[in-house]
């Protein structure tokens, strides 16, 4: 089963998160391998969304917010788009965009950043909107601060939440045919006693950051941690290893806590308004070549499928419904 555990450093500022996907994950595979439009991933691919699943997890229970978290990688390499959206629910949804080959070996720059121009993007789209809100997007290249291409994908996200969110982040990812897992380590911010003084708290916030030796101590320990233990050890054996001289307090999921999950969130009706997207000449004009108009998700593979009947009856319908 997929699990997500939380836990806290006695008395330091520092917290931590282990993230372990397997059902989820090789349902997302299957989905994918089964597929009739396109082919199983190479396995660089599949372990570089797989590390992208288990990070987008850990980063969106780490925060308070009520709306998708969206981890992007918008590559210029044979990988064009990985996309990985995780719900407040914790129910996410995968998938990647491959133009050309793979090579068994490839390193991520190879899939991603073969110029030196993929980016990677988090996006936080609140739930309810107000009118003229924006999504929160940020984004980050894949090159580090002399523009070296970064070959891991956790460095991309450390680099990311550094800059973003002014925090000291470690992560560790790993994944492949059957598991994706992730470590994450974050210090905690100074928390100030007075909520309107906000410039004096982040101030000693930015004191603090990579200096505070608590934090800088468990990091180095969550860094030993090889992928090999990472994709293979249960979640108790992987933190008592690395963090056997600390006092540290596992929280365990409440009953109502929902487990990670592989859910898709299209649906016909999705389809059918993007169908009425097209001008009904269009629609007819597609109709007249094939069958039926035939829209499949990327994400979970359903097909959908609209003939001239229910073209008709959907922008009968719809148009009724937009009058
Ligand atoms: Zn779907």
């Amino acid at each position: 089963m997929s699990e997500i555990h939380k836990f806290l450093f006695n008395g330091l500022p520092v917290r931590g998160c282990v993230v372990r996907l397997t059902d989820a994950w090789v349902e997302i595979l299957r989905r994918r391998a089964s597929g009739n439009s396109q082919a199983a991933y190479a396995e660089p691919v599949q372990n570089l969304l797989g590390e992208m699943v288990a990070a987008a997890v850990l980063m969106q229970s780490n925060i308070k917010f009520n709306g998708a978290l969206v981890l992007q990688i918008m590559g210029d390499g044979p990988v064009k788009l990985a996309v990985v959206e995780v719900q407040p629910d914790l129910a996410f949804r995968a998938t990647a965009t491959v133009l050309g080959e793979v090579a068994q070996d490839s390193r991520m720059s190879q899939l991603v950043n073969v110029n030196n121009l993929g980016k990677c993007a988090i996006t936080l789209d609140p739930k309810s909107r107000f009118p003229g809100q924006q999504a929160y997007q940020g984004v980050v290249p894949l090159f580090g601060d002399r523009h070296e291409k970064l070959e891991r994908l956790s460095d991309v996200l450390e680099h990311y939440m550094l800059q973003s969110e002014q925090l000291d982040t470690t992560l560790v990812l790993a994944a492949d045919g059957r598991v994706a897992a992730g470590l994450l380590i974050q210090r905690l911010p100074l928390e100030g006693v007075n909520n309107l003084a906000g410039s004096v708290v982040s101030q000693a916030n930015e004191d603090e950051i990579g200096v505070n030796e608590h934090y800088q101590r468990i990091a180095i320990l969550a860094s030993s941690l090889k992928r090999d233990e990472l994709l293979n050890l249960d979640v108790e054996t992987i933190l008592r290893r690395l963090f056997w001289e600390e006092q540290l307090t596992l929280f365990s999921p409440a009953p109502g806590d929902a487990a990670p999950r592989f859910a898709c969130s299209c649906s016909r009706e999705r389809v059918g308004r993007m169908i009425l997207g097209l001008v009904l000449q269009e629609a007819n004009s597609i109709l007249a070549e094939r069958p039926e108009i035939e829209v499949g998700c990327e994400f979970c593979g359903v097909h959908y499928r609209f003939d001239p009947i229910d073209v008709t009856h959907l922008f009968k319908t719809g148009a009724g419904l937009q009058a």
